[in-house]
C-alpha cells in the first residue's frame, strides 16, 4: 500500500532493509543461540548514523520523528527483533531526556547517543512493581549535592551494555508514587552495578538485567524535570514509545508473513506446492490482511504524534496492543504453513514466534493496556 511516505523516509527504510539482510539476517540464528549482544550490528547502525534518527538536530542527530523511528523499528525486526530491541530500547531511554530534560543535560548526553557511543536504557520495573508501578521500591535520597539511589530494578532492557540510564525511584517515599522522578544514572557510577541477566524465551540477543543500587550518589543536575514528575514523565515516556513496540510486532509479523509465502510456494506434497491449497492460501491471505491492518494503524498513530497531538494514549496503546496481537497470530500460522519444519530451528519462523510473545508483554501488557484504553473511552464526552 501507499503511505505517501516522504523521499528521506523510502530511503532509511530502504538502507534499514539492506543492512537487515546483509548483516542482520545471516547472524540471527547465531545471536539468539549464543545470546550475545549484537555489539557489531550496533556499531554499523551507528556508522550509517541511524542513531541520529531519533535525536534532535541541534544535538547531532537528524531530528526524525515518531513515524522515522517506527519505520526503523519495522525493518530491523523484520530480521531479528532482538537486534532491534537493543537500537529501540536506546531511544526509549533517551525520550525523557528529550522530552524534559535541561539544556545542559541535553548538550552533554544526546550527541553520544546520537553517534552510537552511547546506548541509554529507560528502568521502572521492580520485583513488586510490575504492571503496578506505583509500587516500586527504589529510593534516591536527597543528600547534600545530589541523591543517594538504593534498590534493585528488574528486566532493563540493555541493563549492563548501556551507558546511560534512565532511572525512576521515590525521592520522597511518604507520597508513593507522587514522590517519584526521573534520575539520569552513568554506568560507571560508584555504587551502581549489574545483576542478573535473563534468559529468555525470545529476544534472545537483547540483554535483559537488573540494576542494583548500593548508596549509589548522583549530583543534583542529573534530576529529569522536576522532583515528583517520575510518574508522569514515565507514562509520556510510554504514550511516545509504544507504537515503537508495535512497529517491533509489525516488523516480526512481515518477516513471518514473507518466509511463510516463500516457502508455500517451493515446498510441494501431493504432487503440488502446498501454495495451491486453499487451506493454505487462506492462512497466507490473512495473515497478510492483518499484517497490513497493524502497518496503517503503527503508521497512522505515528503521524498523529508527529503532527504535534497532545493527547494520544489511547491511540497508542491502541497500537501496540493490535500489532502485538497481530504478531503473535500471523508467527503462529507461519509456524503452520512450514509444518513440521517451521517447529525446527532450520527455518526462522520459530525464532518469530519466540520473538513475537514480548511485544504482548513489555510496555504494559496487553490486558493492562486495555484498561488503559477503556479509562480514555470512560473519559471521553461526546
Ligand atoms: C524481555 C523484557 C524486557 C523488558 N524491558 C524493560 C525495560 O527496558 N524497562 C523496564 O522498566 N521494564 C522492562 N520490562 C518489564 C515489563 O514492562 C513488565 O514485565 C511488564 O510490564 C509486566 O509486568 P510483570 O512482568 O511484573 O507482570 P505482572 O504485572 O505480574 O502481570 C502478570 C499478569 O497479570 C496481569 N495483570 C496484572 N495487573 C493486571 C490488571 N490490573 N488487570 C488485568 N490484568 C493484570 C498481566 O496482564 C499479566 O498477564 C521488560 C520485561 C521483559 C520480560
Amino acid at each position: 500500500m501507499d503511505y505517501s511516505l516522504t523521499e528521506e523516509q523510502i530511503s532509511i527504510k530502504e538502507l534499514i532493509r539492506t543492512i537487515a539482510e546483509e548483516r542482520i539476517v545471516p547472524v540471527r540464528a547465531e545471536l539468539d543461540e549464543k545470546e550475545e549482544f549484537p555489539w557489531e550490528i550496533m556499531k554499523y547502525l551507528a556508522d550509517t548514523d541511524m542513531f541520529r534518527v531519533f535525536i534532535p538536530e541541534e544535538y547531532d542527530g537528524l531530528g526524525g520523528g515518531c513515524l522515522d523511528l517506527c519505520l526503523v523499528i519495522e525493518e530491523l525486526s523484520r530480521a531479528c527483533a532482538g537486534v532491534a530491541l537493543c537500537y529501540a530500547a536506546t531511544s526509549l531511554g533517551t525520550i525523557a531526556l528529550i522530552r524534559y530534560g535541561t539544556e545542559e543535560q541535553k548538550q552533554k548526553y544526546l550527541p553520544a547517543i546520537a553517534n552510537g557511543e552511547r546506548l541509554a536504557a529507560f528502568s521502572i520495573t521492580e520485583e513488586s512493581a510490575g504492571s503496578d508501578i506505583g509500587a516500586l521500591k527504589t529510593t534516591a535520597e536527597k543528600v547534600e549535592g545530589g541523591y543517594l539511589l538504593n534498590g534493585t530494578k528488574q528486566f532493563v532492557s540493555n541493563g549492563g551494555e548501556a551507558e546511560l540510564y534512565t532511572v525512576i525511584a521515590l525521592t520522597n517515599k511518604s507520597k508513593g508514587p507522587r514522590g517519584a522522578s526521573a534520575i539520569l544514572v552513568e554506568k560507571d557510577t560508584p555504587g551502581f552495578s549489574f545483576g542478573r541477566k535473563e534468559k529468555k524465551m525470545g529476544i534472545r540477543a537483547s540483554s535483559t538485567r537488573e540494576l542494583v543500587f548500593e548508596d549509589c550518589f548522583v549530583p543534583e543536575e542529573n534530576l529529569v524535570g522536576r522532583e515528583g514528575l517520575g510518574f508522569i514523565i514515565t507514562l509520556k515516556v510510554f504514550d511516545e514509545s509504544r507504537p515503537g513496540i508495535g512497529a517491533q510486532a509489525l516488523g516480526i509479523a512481515q518477516g513471518a508473513l514473507e518466509a511463510a509465502t516463500d516457502y508455500a510456494k517451493q515446498r510441494a506434497q501431493f504432487g503440488h506446492p502446498i501454495f495451491s491449497f486453499q487451506a493454505v492460501q487462506h492462512l497466507l491471505a490473512d495473515m497478510a490482511t492483518q499484517t497490513e491492518a497493524a502497518r496503517a494503524l503503527v503508521y497512522a498513530v505515528a503521524r498523529t504524534i508527529d503532527s504535534g497531538a497532545k493527547q494520544y494514549t489511547k491511540e497508542s496503546a491502541m497500537t501496540k496492543i493490535f500489532a502485538s496481537d497481530v504478531a503473535m497470530k500471523v508467527t503462529t500460522d507461519a509456524v503452520q504453513v512450514f509444518g513440521g519444519s517451521g517447529y525446527t530451528h532450520d527455518y526462522p519462523v520459530e525464532k518469530m514466534m519466540r520473538d513475537a510473545k514480548i511485544t504482548q508483554v513489555y510496555e504494559g501488557t496487553n490486558q493492562v493496556l486495555r484498561n488503559t484504553i477503556a479509562l480514555e473511552l470512560r473519559k471521553e464526552k461526546r
